[in-house]
């Protein structure tokens, strides 16, 4: 049995954040991976936008940690040549029965501290986007993209060169209470099983968070994961179109995402998507015939998009705590000593903006530890 001072479970973009910050002042660090490599889940499913923080309730951990890690993760990038770009975005009222949500988002984007916010004219979006149709916008000049692989290998670099190991098609098992911190039970590729006993272990697992927490019967309801699929179509021949920002609409409430939206990457291609489907296996698969309902969605504010030019793309799953048509639930990030698991750390419901708000949520568990006295 091998004693180190701190497991993480899960390399992602979490997982992997946590490890570069903790490996800088501390030694004896684990990642174990079930996959071959790192962020092969959620972390390279997504839209790889660096969000601005305008949607989530004001002083939530959503909220916090994206306008946080925006920071962080801009001056990231810049430090250590990680392709990125500030695009900036535009969400968009369609016509005049929405200008009225769209003052409210502008507002409350405002009172969360975003800067830069304006809210734009249609005569003005035309201006900055002619292929675009609005009534008016808001414009979000904070809002950019990254190149996600590059980051997530980034940070497992600087975690490695810290003498941190990740242990790749490695899966945590199971995981008990000992006297003095916890046995970590992994199996790895062979079916061969090994043990850590670690004092200090940090839950990343992603989508199988809730199932992780479980391992030590922490099997409370409000921990439980409800997984909402998001497709995205990808437009043929989208440089044609000349858009430089990213284009939302205003969100409709109580939706799993935040509306079929455009997004960039950094080649300059326009990705639509992603929708929101609660589903109950996890099935990375896409329904060409989508593309007909994709297209409806957008056809009214990006009408030069043709629906022989959009075709399945990639998939992503959110790890959601809240189920279809539920209200707002926060990240859960919660050191677990009162439920009885001093130096257990519990990160469930990281969904969207979990990238943007990676490098903040490593700053906040390493300040538990620190303040927690458990290492
Ligand atoms: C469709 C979609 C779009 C999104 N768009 C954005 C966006 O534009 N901007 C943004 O900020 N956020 C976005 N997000 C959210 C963001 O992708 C996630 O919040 C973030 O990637 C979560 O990272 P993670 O490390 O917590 O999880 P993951 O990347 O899922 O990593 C968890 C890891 O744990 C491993 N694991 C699980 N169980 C075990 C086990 N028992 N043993 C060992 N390993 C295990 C998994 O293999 C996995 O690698 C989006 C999400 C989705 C689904």
């Amino acid at each position: 049995m091998e004693k180190v001072n701190v497991v993480i479970v899960g390399a992602g973009a979490v997982g992997l954040s946590i490890a570069a910050e903790l490996s800088r002042v501390r030694k004896d660090i684990v990642v174990v991976e079930r996959n071959p490599s790192f962020g092969q889940e959620t972390s390279s499913r997504n839209s790889e936008v660096i969000h601005a923080g305008i949607y989530y309730p004001k002083d939530s951990l959503k909220s916090k940690t994206c306008l946080e890690g925006k920071v962080l993760l801009y001056e990231f990038c810049a430090r250590n040549d990680i392709p990125y770009k500030r695009t900036g975005k535009l969400i968009i009222a369609i016509n005049k029965s929405e200008m009225k949500d769209l003052e409210k988002l502008y507002l409350h984007g405002r009172e969360n501290g975003v800067s830069g916010l304006t809210l734009i004219s249609k005569a003005e979006v035309k201006k900055i986007e002619p292929g675009i149709k609005a009534e008016a916008a808001i414009y979000s000049p904070s809002t950019g993209i990254l190149d996600t692989h590059s980051f997530m290998k980034r940070l497992a670099s600087s975690f490695e060169k810290n003498n941190g190991q990740i242990a790749y098609n490695s899966e945590v098992a199971g995981i008990a209470k000992t006297d003095s911190g916890y046995e970590v039970t992994v199996t790895d590729s062979q079916k061969e099983s090994f043990t850590l006993n670690s004092n200090i272990v940090i839950n990343c697992a992603g989508l199988n968070s809730d199932k992780v927490a479980a391992f030590i019967g922490l099997k409370k309801p409000e921990y439980r994961l409800k997984y909402c699929k998001g497709d995205y179509f990808r437009l043929a021949r989208s440089k044609e179109a000349g858009i430089k920002h990213l284009v939302y609409p205003v969100p409709k409430e109580d939706r799993g995402g935040l509306g079929i939206h455009l997004t960039l990457d950094l080649a300059g291609s326009i990705r639509l998507g992603p929708d929101d489907e609660y589903v109950k296996e996890i099935d990375y698969k896409i329904d060409p015939s989508k593309a007909k309902l994709f297209y409806e969605s957008v056809k009214t504010f990006l009408p030069f998009i043709k629906l022989e030019d959009i075709a399945p793309d990639t998939s992503g799953v959110r790890p959601k705590l809240q189920g279809e048509g539920e209200g707002f639930r926060d990240f859960i990030i919660r050191h677990e000593e009162e439920s009885g698991f001093p130096g257990f750390i519990n990160l469930i419901g990281i969904e969207s903006p979990g990238l943007t708000a990676s490098l903040s949520i490593a700053k906040m568990v390493s300040g538990i530890i620190k303040s927690g006295g458990i290492m």
